[in-house]
């Protein structure tokens, strides 16, 4: 494994667990699954038990626009949580052994059968590792 390789799949690890710590302490103390109620233009995240998610500083609810709360029971820690497994088992796949992936040349054909060794990191870590922010101050 190279430097750069290590460090990918180091970072990645540590943002990975990070989400899967934050969704556990969530599901905890507002269990899975959330659902969104909405009522004229608002929404009302509901936790599993059918109470409401609390906002602890100004209401006896969290109320937020129909969007944004129907984007928030889709995020909810169970989604959060099987997300994380699934990336993980593609970070299984795709790192720290000799395999072959789909991935574009120099030219930007598709190249299905690129093989990437042990020290190469695979198109599809990057991928996962934007998705959660690598390159995210480089934009
Ligand atoms: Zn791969």
């Amino acid at each position: 494994m190279t430097a750069q390789g290590g460090d990918i799949l180091a970072w990645l690890d540590r943002a990975i667990s990070e989400r899967e710590r934050v969704a556990q302490a969530a599901d905890a103390t507002d269990p899975s699954p959330w659902t969104a109620d909405l009522a004229e233009g608002t929404g009302l995240l509901v936790r599993a038990d059918g109470e409401p998610l609390w906002d602890c500083e100004n209401s006896s609810a969290l109320c937020m626009t129909a969007a944004a709360s129907v984007h928030a029971a889709l995020h909810d820690p169970e989604s959060v949580l099987r997300r994380c497994a699934a990336d993980r088992k593609l970070l299984e796949l795709h790192s720290g052994r000799c395999h072959s992936c789909p991935a574009k040349d120099e030219s930007g054909y598709l190249d299905e059968w690129t093989q990437f060794d042990y020290g190469d990191v695979c198109p599809v870590v990057e991928l996962l590792a934007d998705s959660y922010g690598w390159t995210e101050g480089k934009r």
